[in-house]
């Protein structure tokens, strides 16, 4: 069992402010495998007080921005030294199949980097603009000391949409995973030790609930960028509208796949159930919600079910493994409560439902395929967050585009089709923040976040950046004197 006794406060490793501990326990054995400091208000007032002093003395955010680049290539190069350690944790605390988290956890935290520090060497982070009555100089300034709270799921790429633009911007940031799976973080703390960043700059805090809401609540931190479910992010949103704190929140999803009647089946069917089941199905931007033309409900519906069939369930550090377990056992307690609410509403299940009998230990639930679905049902409308597929029929596009909207949320979505103009004239109805065409997922360059309940704000993209700065417009002396100076103006007849 591994034991970790120090946290990450400003760039250093220290000794928690309490002996209490957590422990982190396999989703694959249900054994207690690490024990970390239980993190308390305590440890965030420290890591809130080294961040603020960092943020208003500097040396970070007033360095030039090819020094900060210049440093966080180096966190670049350490993320993919480390790539193999970062996915081995990843699928012995999450349970994620190695096969897929190898290929897209630290590489997809270092191409974000890349991306970002890239964009930072051309972005104008001031820029003088031609003004009507003066020209004024705009100043985009760091937002501040940021919060930034990320759930179990990826908790090192999604640590990234938030640590890449704020470093970048020159913000001083409390990271804060999740306390279930805090394991990843320490090979990331000892990284962060390593390339230089000014002290105050980095902290690493896996609070549990109270601590969390002590730092969304704490006045010294001027934005909280959260990523977790609806429910949470309307809390935190809430907590932040008390004081009108900055906030982002990139929150939950239940995509619908839209097939069209053209779609060639065996082109589309492995990479639309990779799509909709990554991660053992725990994934935001999962495309959970099928939507299959009438005229070839049967056919279509047959070929996801042997697919799924298919899918190889077991230890996720089985290079070939698809699916593993879930994270906890809470999750798993909710997916079944998913499983029985639709057949209590009359759904039927195709494949899967069950836990698999060959596991003996572990939170794993079968692949699951429901057909016979309507679009009012709690498996229709609300997130499972784990490997339970719903299948709807619909008569023609209008219906395809009712039931694709049917949703409060709006976060993915894809179109299958042979036809990409057609896929894209469908895409544009579709009340979404990204959407792709015999595709779903994301793309540094491409702005992703929530319409609806699924968020407010964007990560990726320059916007993504636009999110950790303050404005300043620096008026400089009028040329001509305003056109509306009371002393030059006489009112006629007096
Ligand atoms: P969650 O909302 O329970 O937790 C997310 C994070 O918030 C965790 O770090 C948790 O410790 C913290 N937290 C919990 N209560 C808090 C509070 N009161 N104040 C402050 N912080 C608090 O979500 P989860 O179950 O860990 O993650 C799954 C959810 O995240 C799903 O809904 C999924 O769709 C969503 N998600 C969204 C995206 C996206 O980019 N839109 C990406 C991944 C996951």
């Amino acid at each position: 069992m591994q034991s970790y006794d120090r946290l990450l406060i400003g760039g250093k490793w220290d000794a928690p402010a309490t002996p209490s501990v957590l422990q982190v326990i396999s989703p694959l054995t249900e054994e207690v495998i690490a024990q970390i400091p239980d993190c308390s208000t305590r440890d965030i007032d420290r890591a809130v007080a080294v961040a603020r002093a960092s943020q208003d003395h500097g040396p970070w955010p007033h360095m030039p921005v090819a020094e900060r680049i210049g440093i966080l290539r180096k966190l670049a190069a350490g993320l993919r030294a480390h790539e193999l350690d970062f996915a081995r944790t990843q699928s012995e605390e999450v349970g994620s199949p190695y096969s897929l988290i190898s290929a897209i956890q630290a590489e997809v935290a270092a191409a974000l980097l890349d991306y970002y520090l890239d964009l930072g060497s051309t972005y104008p982070f001031e820029e003088v603009r031609p003004g009507l009555f003066s020209k004024a100089l705009v100043l985009r300034e760091p937002v501040g000391v940021v919060g930034a709270i990320v759930p179990w799921n990826y908790p090192l790429s999604l640590s990234f949409f938030k640590l890449a633009p704020a470093l970048l911007a020159g913000c001083s940031v409390i990271l804060k995973p999740d306390s279930a799976t805090p394991l990843h973080s320490y090979i990331l703390g000892e990284i962060l030790q390593e390339i230089g960043l000014p002290q105050g700059v980095m902290s690493i805090l896996p609070a549990g609930r109270e601590a969390s809401e002590h730092l969304v609540t704490h006045p010294d931190v001027d934005k909280i960028a959260f990523t977790g479910s609806t429910a949470v992010g309307k809390r935190v949103a809430a907590l932040c509208g008390q004081t009108l704190k900055h906030v982002s929140c990139e929150l939950g999803g239940k995509s619908a796949a839209i097939l069209l009647d053209d779609v060639a089946l065996d082109q589309i069917i492995t990479p639309l159930i990779y799509r909709a089941l990554p991660n053992n199905g725990q994934t935001c931007i999962a495309q959970t919600r099928l939507l299959v033309p009438q005229t070839r409900y049967a056919e279509i519906t047959e070929a996801l079910v042997e697919r799924v069939r298919t899918l190889r369930v077991g230890n996720p550090l089985d290079p070939h493994t698809e699916i593993g377990p879930l994270v906890t056992q809470r999750q798993r307690d909710r997916v079944d409560g998913y499983i029985a609410s639709g057949l209590a509403e009359g759904a039927k299940i195709a494949v899967g439902g069950k836990h698999p009998p060959a596991m003996t230990k572990g939170w794993f639930v079968e692949p699951t395929v429901f057909v016979d679905v309507n679009s009012s049902m709690r498996i229709a409308q609300e997130e499972i967050f784990g490997p339970v597929l719903v299948v709807l029929p619909y008569a023609d596009e209008e219906e395809a585009i009712a039931l694709a909207n049917d949703s409060a949320y709006g976060l993915s979505g894809s179109v299958w089709t042979a036809d990409q103009a057609r896929g894209i004239a469908l895409a544009r109805r579709i009340q979404t923040g990204t959407i792709g065409i015999n595709n779903a997922g994301l793309d540094p360059a491409a702005p992703f976040g929530g319409w609806k309940q699924s968020g407010i704000g964007r990560e990726l993209g320059r916007e993504g950046l636009e999110e950790y700065f303050e404005l300043k417009s620096i008026l400089l002396p009028p040329e001509r004197p305003p056109a509306f100076a009371a002393e030059e103006r006489a009112v006629p007849g007096l």
